[in-house]
């Protein structure tokens, strides 16, 4: 996680893994042995599970039959943007960033996924004027997969100021 231009990884290097951060306290068990993580809803792995007739595209699968209106797709992936949704309050309440960047595999799906988490953050902020007045949803970028976000980040992070 960078603030302010310096990377911060906590005591033991946790600082910002917030797939592992628990959402659901009665959900899947994750791989790192908790129970309902945020990656166990949000990732690609999730998707995969959620959507296996998707083959080697499944987000783009999935968003290509809910952009059609299939209604199991449809919740499928509003399940998916309002678990990304939660991540993204989570880090902002956390860390009040100016932008949140989606990347990884799904960000492949571009300005549908942006739209179907920023509809998620809409809702998860009607009933609070106090969220609301966050504007999550105006802070959500999607970068293509083939952009690496991270090494892109460590280098602007190395240049000079
Ligand atoms: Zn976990």
């Amino acid at each position: 996680m960078v603030l302010d231009g310096r990377l911060r990884r906590g005591v033991h290097g946790a600082a910002g893994e917030i797939g592992h951060v628990p959402v659901e306290p009665a959900g899947e068990v994750c791989q790192c042995g908790q129970r309902g993580c945020l990656e166990t809803l949000a990732s690609g792995s999730a998707l995969d599970a959620a959507w296996p007739r998707g083959g080697a595209r499944t987000a783009e699968s999935l968003f290509a039959a809910a952009a059609g209106g299939a209604p199991d797709a449809v919740a499928v992936r509003d399940r998916f943007a309002g678990a990304v949704a939660s991540a993204v309050r989570l880090l902002v309440l956390t860390v009040d960033v100016e932008v949140v960047v989606l990347g990884g595999g799904v960000a492949a799906v571009g300005e549908p996924l942006r739209l179907a988490v920023a509809d998620a953050l809409r809702k998860q902020a009607a009933d609070s004027s106090f969220l609301a007045s966050l504007r999550l949803a105006d802070r959500l970028r999607v970068v293509a997969q083939d952009r690496p976000v991270a090494a892109v980040g460590a280098a602007l992070l190395g240049r000079p100021s």
